[in-house]
């Protein structure tokens, strides 16, 4: 009798099988139901116009009675349980747990996004783990069957414009004319290098965005990166480009060509308040004479990270006097910086050692003759002290002569770009 059921099982197993694969064969062809990678088109939509119209994107969004939901996988979390919590019922969650690959798809990452699709009347349709909204793991559910398969989505990339003009805060305007957060952020890194947005923004000044956003389905993924931006300071203009060096590597560049980073940074220490400034007739608090100084303390506590400002490399590092422990960075022939009273450098950080802008050398301490915890900051030029708050910092590397053409090209056609939404939200119509 036994022997019978399994047979007839078998039998069953085999004509849905068959069935699933003439249906397969007649209606299913856009379905993929192999292990294989599945790459959609990339389409750079053009705008056509200032508003976007985000929802026509992807144009696959018919079946509306599919509910995705979306979970982010938080600690100890399990697929099984993320699964069930769904909604989703057990003989589903044991024919994906019996699937090819599945355990590919058990692989959950705190922070990771499982994207679970499923029919008004439950039947599971789809089920995506991705850390990124684009790659990752796809389990499609067909004639009853799981396929599991690697998934990299290539996405719209949309453009958007917008041209804000300030009225009291940068990031309170930005806001309000929908531009995101991040892309706020990168907008403030490229520009901080030349305007201090705090102190130097007047109302009345304004600047011109073009930035990226991606979808997929219609849907907004993430926010992309600035593609130009232009900013209007009483009548002087700052300008990006974005552009991708023969490297890959992706840098700033104004439309003359010049790096919009500085070689320096203003500040060696992240969070922190200036406690005193460069000042050549100051009485020194220790010694209680003039005592010239020669460099700008920063308020820090103990053991907070001190990074080099620029480039360069370790040319000192030890005990030197009033100083306590120094380091002593050598950018090029002409500049050099000083960092002092750090309570210990950097483990394994050599004189000889290059370093790079930003990389942390040391923590801030107080020795030497240091009232307490801060860092001494100083910067030469030509061997010369110099005002580090108020020295004219030399630009990073500006686009080389080898790639300045397709630069030029490039910054020129981003700039007209944006002269023609400009003129799309702003001409005068009859
Ligand atoms: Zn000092």
């Amino acid at each position: 009798m036994k022997n019978i059921i399994f047979e007839i099982r078998y039998y069953l197993l085999f004509l849905i099988l068959f069935i699933g694969i003439f249906l397969y064969l007649i209606f299913g062809s856009e379905n993929p139901t192999n292990s294989v990678n599945e790459s959609f088109d990339y389409r750079e939509i053009e705008r056509s116009s200032i508003d976007l119209e985000v929802f026509s994107v992807g144009g696959e969004n018919k079946q509306t009675s599919n509910r995705t939901q979306i979970i982010y996988v938080e600690k100890n979390n399990t697929l099984i349980e993320l699964l069930s919590e769904s909604g989703l019922s057990n003989k589903y969650i044991r024919a994906l747990i019996k699937a090819k690959g599945s355990e590919k798809l058990a692989n959950l990452k705190i922070g990771d996004i499982l994207e679970i699709e499923i029919s008004e009347d439950q039947i599971p349709k789809n089920i995506f783990l991705t850390t990124d909204g684009l790659n990752g793991i796809n389990a499609n559910f067909n004639n009853g069957l799981f396929s599991i398969y690697k998934v990299s989505k290539k996405p719209d990339v949309l453009e958007r414009f917008a041209s804000v003009e300030i009225q009291d805060s940068l990031y309170q305007s930005a806001v309000e004319a929908d531009i995101p957060d991040s892309v706020i952020m990168d907008l403030v890194y490229i520009f901080g290098w030349d305007i201090d947005f705090i102190f130097d923004i007047r109302p009345g000044d304004s600047f011109d965005l073009l930035y990226e956003e991606y979808y997929w389905k219609g849907n907004k993924i993430k926010n992309g990166d600035i593609k130009a931006a232009r900013f209007k300071r009483g009548k002087k203009v700052y300008t990006a480009v974005r552009y991708f060096l023969e490297n890959e590597q992706k840098e700033f560049f104004s439309i003359r060509g010049k790096n919009v980073e500085k070689a320096f940074l203003r500040s060696p220490v992240e969070f922190s308040y200036i406690s005193s400034k460069y000042n050549l007739k100051r009485k020194h608090p220790i010694l209680n004479k003039i005592k010239a100084h020669t460099g700008v303390d920063y308020a820090a506590p103990t053991g907070t990270p001190v990074r080099t400002t620029g480039d360069g490399t370790i040319a000192f590092r030890g005990n030197n006097g009033g100083y306590g422990k120094l380091i002593e960075v050598k950018h090029s022939e002409d500049y050099s910086t000083r960092y002092a009273h750090l309570s210990r450098y950097k483990k394994g950080l050599e004189v000889g050692d290059k370093v790079n802008q930003g990389e942390v050398i040391g923590y801030v301490g107080r020795t030497g003759r240091a009232t307490g915890p801060h860092l001494h900051y100083e910067f030469r030029v030509n061997g010369m002290h110099t005002d580090p708050l108020t020295v004219k910092l030399p630009a990073a590397e500006p686009i080389s002569d080898k790639e300045k053409d397709a630069f030029f090209k490039t910054a020129i056609e981003v700039m007209n770009k944006m002269d023609d939404y400009y003129l799309k939200l702003y001409a005068e119509t009859d």
